[in-house]
């Protein structure tokens, strides 16, 4: 069973309800938290794992043999995001902007273009009991964070519950975090701006097929809008999480919720068993 937990933006308490969602299960389940908010994994300062494994990611970049090169231009005309460049007598590649699709190197005429790896980021892993931690940082000044989500969700094994802690917002990482995901969990609070983020990230989920519920994080501010939108749009409200200043405490203590507060370890394993029933369910009406 694979659990994401999005966002539509961020600072909505994503990673409190990932950590305490695993935690609660680690009693009775194998549990891996694979921490895609790539730009910052900050998973582990509520988990504490020693994170004794760590792989760089690189993407495979364009390299031009010019005594092959021709300048005809198609390496550049094939690329769609402007990473190579023909000018004159002279082939250009800005390494940033390449995606390491291999198209020009695949369409060269010459074959004068071989790939070379380029450090994007690491993947970072570390366990204690049931719980497996596997975490990606992007390296300082990249932006290209898909490839490194790739790399954190080959270490998925489908025997075990895993729990994706998804990068906030609705743009290409999120949804390279969602996909293959048997269950999106949407982590919003009940203000204006929470609601138009959650009916972005609703609307991304629905397009991938994935069944989605939503939890509300610090209720009491805000008004009912969220809730409403909720029942008009027949998506489960599963927890809702109330404006507490205890819970603010643990969090910047580096205290998770289920650790610091053990009454909501039960309310998360409801929210497992609930989960499972909507996947159930959901593959039953397909
Ligand atoms: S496609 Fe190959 S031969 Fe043509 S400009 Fe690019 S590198 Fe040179
Ligand atoms: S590998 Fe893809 S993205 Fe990179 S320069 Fe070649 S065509 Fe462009």
């Amino acid at each position: 069973m694979i659990i994401s937990v999005a966002s539509g933006k961020g600072g909505t308490g994503k990673t409190l309800v990932a950590t305490s969602l695993a935690l609660s299960l680690i009693d009775n389940y194998k549990v891996q938290l694979l921490d895609c908010d790539v730009e910052e994994p900050n998973a582990n300062i509520l988990l504490h794992l020693a994170l004794n494994q760590s792989q760089p990611v690189y993407i495979p970049i364009p390299k031009v043999d010019e005594t092959k090169c021709t300048y005809c231009g198609k390496c550049a005309e094939v690329c769609a995001y402007n990473a190579i460049a023909v000018i004159k007598e002279k082939v250009l590649v800005f390494p940033e902007l390449c995606h390491g699709c291999g198209a020009c190197s695949y369409l060269c005429p010459e074959s004068a273009i071989t790939e070379e790896g380029r450090e994007v980021g690491i993947v970072e892993r570390g366990n204690s009991g049931n719980l497996e931690l596997v975490q990606g940082r992007l390296a300082i000044g990249e932006a290209m964070a898909p490839p490194v989500i790739r790399e954190v969700k080959k270490y998925i094994d489908p025997a075990n519950i895993v729990i994706i802690d998804v990068p906030p917002g609705t743009s290409c990482p999120v949804i390279e975090a969602v996909k293959g995901s048997d269950f999106c969990l949407l982590v919003t609070e009940p203000t204006p701006f929470g609601l138009n983020d959650l009916a972005l990230a609703v609307e991304v989920v629905k397009k991938l097929g994935i069944p989605c519920g939503v939890v509300i994080n610090r209720v009491g501010i805000g008004n009912q809008e969220v809730e409403q939108y909720c029942h008009r749009e027949g998506i489960p409200i599963l927890v809702r999480i109330p404006l507490d200043r205890n819970i603010a405490l643990l969090y910047s203590k580096g205290i998770s919720l289920v650790e610091g507060m053990p009454r909501w370890r039960e309310q998360f394993v409801r929210l497992f068993r609930d989960i499972k029933d909507i996947v159930a369910a959901s593959r039953v009406a397909r």
